[in-house]
């Protein structure tokens, strides 16, 4: 199959597991039952997750997700962003929604819709990057809101999700031209006046992804790293995605040490500089000649 198809594939996938989550009500639901319920529907349609779902609550603006027994509840009051990643045969597509369960932020939510589609206005073949920073910033300012600096889209290769081109949600310095035939992630991240518009590194890092396959000297780690690769490669998984095969309490213990020996990576979770509320609409988009396809756009949204 073309590798182009492989895109669309993933893509509808992506887009039909996201619209239904958006019309979900999920006020008394775990964020343990949200992501293995998403994640189950991508595999039902044909596709595998491209990482664990992120179910970022709040003043989190991304990398959470749920533990294998987390009875965090979604509650009235809460900003829920959900990011969903889809690969068909490693080819990806990232979409993100939020949903506000809080009526002082629907038009914090609204900003994030908006300013992605300011962008997609702009994104296409040969389009600076620079310009979809500066269609998104202007689009956060003018609906009175800030936009996340140190949070961008990005180019998406075949099983790698950010694969070395940002494409920035501000105008910014250092720019490149979009290319036909290349998938990219924008990704607007917006917060309050009141935030300092920066993430940092929250305590949680849950999401975790190999970086090196170096032997480690212990059979039962490199059994344990071998298993991971041929089910994952270097594409991020969770806890959640391992104990079917392993004794939590044992892999949690091997995790730690591959992340010591630097095997693996833990992805923090990014947090508002102030604690401020976070929204973020993420599409994939693949430019062409003629024209640009939004490949996580489906007939609904
Ligand atoms: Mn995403
Ligand atoms: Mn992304």
């Amino acid at each position: 199959m073309d590798f182009i198809e492989s895109y669309r594939r993933a893509g509808k996938i992506a887009c039909s597991v996201r619209e239904l989550a958006k019309n979900k009500d999920y006020i008394g639901t775990t964020l343990y039952e949200i992501c293995e319920q998403i994640e189950k529907q991508i595999r039902e349609n044909g596709g595998s997750p491209a990482f664990p779902v992120n179910v970022s609550l709040n003043e989190i603006a991304a990398h959470y997700t749920a533990e294998p027994d987390d009875q965090k509840i979604v509650e009235e009051g809460d900003v829920l962003k959900i990011d969903i990643g889809v690969q068909v045969d490693g080819y990806i597509a990232d979409t993100a929604v939020t949903i506000s369960y809080n009526n002082e932020y629907h038009s914090l939510v609204k900003a994030s819709e908006n300013a992605l589609k300011e962008a997609l206005k702009v994104a296409r073949n040969r389009a600076k990057s620079s310009d979809i920073g500066k269609a998104i910033e202007n689009s956060i300012i003018k609906s009175g809101y800030i936009p996340i600096k140190n949070l961008s889209g990005h180019s998406l290769e075949r099983y790698t999700i950010h694969a070395g081109k940002s494409i920035p949600n501000i105008n910014s310095f250092g720019s490149f031209l979009l290319e036909s035939g290349q998938a990219y992630a924008i990704e607007p991240f917006v917060t309050l006046k009141e935030g300092i518009g920066i993430v940092y590194e929250g305590k949680v890092a849950n999401i975790f992804a190999i970086i090196s396959r170096k032997p480690t000297r212990d059979k039962e780690m490199d059994s344990f790293l071998n298993d991971i690769w041929n089910r994952y490669r270097s594409l991020p998984f969770a806890l959640r995605w391992v104990i079917d095969n392993y004794d939590e309490k044992n892999a949690r213990f091997m995790l730690d040490n591959l992340k010591k020996k630097k095997n693996i990576h833990a992805y923090p979770t990014l947090v508002e500089g102030n604690k401020m509320m976070v929204a973020q609409s993420e599409h994939t988009i693949i430019p062409h000649e003629t024209f640009t396809e939004v490949i996580t756009r489906c007939d609904t949204s």
